[in-house]
């Protein structure tokens, strides 16, 4: 496990350069991500290059062993190309162009500024082609920041237009697999189909999940472009790209399939201010360490995509710029967050970044050092996890016993008709995850179609468009053995989007054996409770009224019209045996469900840990990471070996341990 930063040269006199670097390297440093958004500073004027300042550092970094990303500058056309060629820009839904000024405001189907691609990222890679210290290239940077994904300008029109095209053939197959006859929508021709702008109500979810898809599918042709031209000049290079957390508009499946790396950026307090860990508002805890689960949730999905450890490319480093505050992380967290993302099977964080910077939007935005060149807050913590982590190299991708399943379709499908705006498919997901970490259990976060066999249960949120295929898929994992836990909106619709023909959930009542008699979405203001095995317990946003064939009913509604209805059934199907939550439980009532779930899977565990505590094991070392603000008591067998701290975990600090996770007991410290 390597620590790394970000350094751009640019932002600090050439006078500067060396003892930064020198300090990185002291820091004990192997990588830095350099570059990014540098197009007008090697190319000022169409044809006039000037790449040698970034020889220049290069050189430096080189002279010190430490290895460098370089980022292709397409994130950010120059002023001078976007003069010449206003087509490049993109529109809003209403045909506002995002103007020059930012970043990020080019189109990806715009085929002036493919060219123009291909013509700087072939210039800049062939110069640094034989360079040593170049290691590999990440493909522009955060795709579809910004609500970049989706752009509305003509370019794209044409090519959603093609798109569509490719996937139906003819328009009458469109015009029946939509459903257009709702308000007067038949299609003509595929040229009568526009990307969904205004318009006085909502739009057709159909048209807009078909939107959402070849916006995303537009990116990875758009990166395409550029993982090639890299391949082409140098096979040895890695070739990797930055996501970001809890992200909807882009499956990075299908851009991991350009990759050799996946990394993404971890913010965990600017998530935490919006990704509601709603219990601890009240303390605000999560503002100043984030969410454990909204971390780890992403660690375990990125993993995932390549099925290989991953990097962060960017860490949090102190304060962020205010989304809408920034209040400065807790004392330790830069560390904690450093052996969290290492435990969950990184080999690599880079913090972003080195220094503060004195120009430009993101003055704010904090660094290991300050903007005067002097140790922040952070440093010290980055020094220190370089030290720790550096004896726990090359460990293997950690295995999971669980997989929850994780679907850009069903994301963009519940974006189209949330049918309330408080339905978030990423909050609704992290219910089941944090219900499942807090019994120490590992977590793939896999697609639906993945191989489930090796896993002893399958949590399955909201599969709201389930093809027959992938529902025969998840039906025969039950039947085979499998513990298959179903929720709402499940089995919704077809992959369309139009509803099938039967109950809900359609093509999946059968290993459910039940069926959705009726469904409401509800405001905090009504109450909302249900029993199961005999307890009762709270859920929130969403409830349905099931109609049992053949499976059990465990849970009934106790509040509202609801009451006595069924809400939550377990079918024993085939060898195994599949549950249904009918509500989007609180908490508690996860937890009970999940440990049933694991229970009959025969899931080992730990003891249930406390709130925000994580015990992760990687090739049998575990890390118990405490984001809590008081200190922890943690039980270990006799001949467990402690790398890191000991049996008392203070506040925000962790402990590394040689030994069976579930051979561990953690307790609040009293
Ligand atoms: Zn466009």
């Amino acid at each position: 496990m390597t620590i790394g930063t970000w350094y751009y040269p640019k932002n600090w006199p050439r006078s500067e350069w060396e003892e930064d670097i020198e300090s990185i390297a002291d820091a004990g440093f192997e990588h830095v991500r350099m570059g990014v958004f540098y197009w007008s500073s090697v190319e000022p004027r169409r044809g006039e290059f000037d790449v040698e300042w970034l020889a220049t550092a290069l050189d430096i970094f080189e002279s010190y062993d430490i290895d460098v990303v370089l980022g292709t500058p397409t994130g950010a056309p120059p002023k001078w190309l976007v003069d010449e060629h206003p087509d490049i820009l993109q529109e809003d839904p209403d045909g506002t162009v995002r103007e020059w000024g930012s970043r990020r405001h080019y189109c990806f189907n715009s085929p002036t500024y493919r060219d123009e691609t291909e013509r700087i990222v072939q210039r800049v890679t062939e110069r640094f082609a034989d360079h040593p210290a170049v290691i590999g290239w990440q493909l522009d940077n955060e795709f579809g920041c910004h609500d970049t994904t989706r752009c509305y300008c003509d370019d794209c029109a044409g090519a959603f237009r093609e798109w569509l095209t490719r996937r139906y053939g003819d328009i009458e197959s469109l015009n029946d697999a939509w459903g257009t006859d709702f308000w007067s929508q038949r299609h003509d021709s595929f040229a009568e189909v526009d990307p969904p702008g205004p318009t006085p109500t909502r739009h057709h979810p159909s048209r807009l999940l078909d939107f959402y898809r070849f916006s995303s599918d537009s990116v990875v042709d758009y990166a395409r472009l550029q993982a090639d031209i890299v391949r082409d000049v140098d096979s040895e290079w890695t070739v990797l790209t930055n996501f970001m957390g809890d992200f909807s508009d882009l499956d990075p499946y299908a851009l991991g399939d350009l990759l050799d790396l996946v990394t993404w950026n971890s913010y965990p307090t600017l998530y935490a201010q919006r990704t509601a860990d709603d219990l601890e508002r009240g303390s605000g805890e999560t503002l100043r360490t984030g969410d454990p689960a909204q971390i780890a949730l992403n660690h375990d999905l990125y993993r995932n995509v390549l099925d290989q450890p991953f990097w962060i490319m960017e860490q949090q480093s102190g304060d962020t710029v205010a989304f809408p505050f920034s209040p400065e992380p807790a004392d330790g967290m830069m560390r904690l967050w450093a052996h969290h993302a290492h435990a969950h099977g990184a080999d690599n964080v880079n913090f972003f970044r080195w220094r503060r910077c004195r120009e430009g939007q993101e003055q704010y935005w904090g660094g290991l050092r300050r903007h005067d060149g002097s140790p922040d807050r952070g440093f010290r913590e980055a020094d220190q996890a370089a030290d720790e982590l550096a004896d726990l190299n090359d460990l293997p991708t950690p295995s999971a016993e669980v997989a929850l399943l994780h679907d850009y379709d069903n994301c963009w499908a519940i974006e189209a008709y949330p049918h309330t705006d408080e339905f978030d498919y990423w909050e609704h997901l992290r219910t089941y995850y944090r219900a499942l970490r807090r019994r120490g259990v590992q977590v793939d976060i896999v697609p639906p179609e993945s191989d489930l066999d090796e896993y002893a249960a399958v949590v399955a949120p909201t599969l709201y468009v389930l093809s027959r295929d992938l529902a025969d898929h998840l039906t025969a994992y039950a039947e085979a053995g499998g513990e298959l836990l179903v929720t709402i909106r499940s089995g919704v619709a077809d992959t369309a989007n139009q509803w099938y023909d039967a109950l809900f959930p359609g093509p999946l009542s059968e290993a459910v054996g039940a069926e959705v008699g009726q469904h409401e979405s509800l405001p905090p203001v009504l109450e909302t409770s249900v029993t199961y095995r005999d307890e009762t317990y709270d859920y929130r946003t969403w409830g349905e009224w099931l109609l049992p064939d053949g499976a059990a009913v465990v849970g009934e509604h106790a509040s509202g019209p609801a009451t006595g209805e069924p809400a939550i059934t377990y079918n024993e199907f085939g060898s195994g045996g599949v549950t249904y939550v009918g509500v989007w439980p609180e908490d508690e009532l996860a937890n009970a469900v999940v440990d049933d779930t694991l229970d009959r899977a025969g899931v080992e565990t730990t003891a249930a840990l406390p709130r925000r505590v994580h015990v992760t094991e990687r090739d049998g070392y575990t890390w118990v990471t405490n984001f809590r603000s008081t200190p922890l008591s943690v039980d270990a067998p006799e001949d467990a070996e402690w790398i890191h701290g000991g049996s008392t975990v203070d506040a925000h600090d962790l402990a590394v341990v040689r030994a069976d996770r579930r051979d561990l007991r953690v307790d609040l410290d009293r």
